[in-house]
């Protein structure tokens, strides 16, 4: 059997590096993508095949498709990791409905965008078995919001959890319209957990509401993510998993 291939977005930190880490730990081929190779020094240090990706840039997916192509990568998993939040959280009163739709560009459109760049690539893997994995949050769980907004925060940040929602439903489209052509296709959301990065701990976010610090690291989270994701299939495509496995998360 060949080895695995996946790619990575959003790969010069946090919740991506260690997607790379941990793949490259097992064997598997990695192309990590970021927004500047040159600036992501830790990521340079594993020595993988580092490639520019901006989700949110037509452009750049379609060169990354190319370069895709040109060496015929065949690809068994492709991991839409890229993500932002805002640093300070908003009700729908004092939404930025440009910012709003900035973070949609990146956490919709990009998985989207990067997918249809990919698709070629995908369709090489041996006998059509791959998977495309959105990472997406319990926050985009509707039937979650009913737990409560956590009392620490100011708002509900109904633009991270609308954009997280989209993407679930997103991914459940997919799914279905994939199963059309590629019935070997796996197409999942999936939820890290409460993970200990810049974005987890709102490290750097100058935004006057303190740090915290999540009950995951990142090890923990990506042991999991890649475990849930190895375990997938058909019949779990289209839906929203948990990074410790188990049920949908709707
Ligand atoms: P970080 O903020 O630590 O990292 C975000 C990554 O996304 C960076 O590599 C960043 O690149 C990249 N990125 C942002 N915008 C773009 C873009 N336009 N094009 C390409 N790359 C981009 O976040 P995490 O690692 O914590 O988050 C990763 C994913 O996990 C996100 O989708 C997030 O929503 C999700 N998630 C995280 C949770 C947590 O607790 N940490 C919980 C639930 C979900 P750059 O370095 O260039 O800025």
């Amino acid at each position: 059997m060949s080895v695995l291939t996946v790619l990575v977005t959003g790969a010069s930190r946090g919740l991506g590096l260690e997607l790379c880490r941990q793949h490259a730990q097992r064997g598997h081929k990695v192309f990590a993508c970021c927004r500047t190779p040159a600036d992501a020094h830790a990521l340079n240090q594993l020595h993988l095949d580092v490639l520019p990706l901006d989700v949110t840039s037509d452009e750049s997916a379609t060169a990354l498709a190319a370069k895709l192509d040109e060496t015929h990568v065949a690809l068994d998993i492709l991991y839409n990791n890229a993500g932002v939040a805002l640093n300070r959280k908003a009700n729908m009163e004092d939404v930025n409905t440009d910012l709003w739709a900035e973070f949609l560009n990146t956490n919709v459109l990009g998985p989207a965008r990067v997918l249809k760049a990919c698709i070629p690539a995908l369709r090489r893997a041996e006998n059509g078995k791959f998977k495309v994995v959105n990472i997406s949050s319990s926050l985009g769980s509707i039937g979650r919001l009913a737990d409560g907004v956590p009392v620490d925060l100011p708002a509900t940040d109904v633009v991270y959890r609308s954009s997280k929602a989209a993407l679930n439903m997103s991914t459940a489209c997919t799914a279905v319209d994939l199963r059309k052509t590629d019935p070997n296709a796996v197409v999942v959301a999936v939820h890290p957990g409460w993970v200990d990065t810049d974005m987890g701990s709102r490290r750097g976010n100058n935004d006057g509401l303190p740090e915290v610090k999540p009950p995951l690291n990142v090890e923990e989270s990506i042991s999991g993510v890649i475990a849930t994701v190895m375990a997938a299939t058909t019949k779990e495509s289209g839906t929203f998993l948990d990074f410790a496995g188990g049920a949908d998360l709707v």
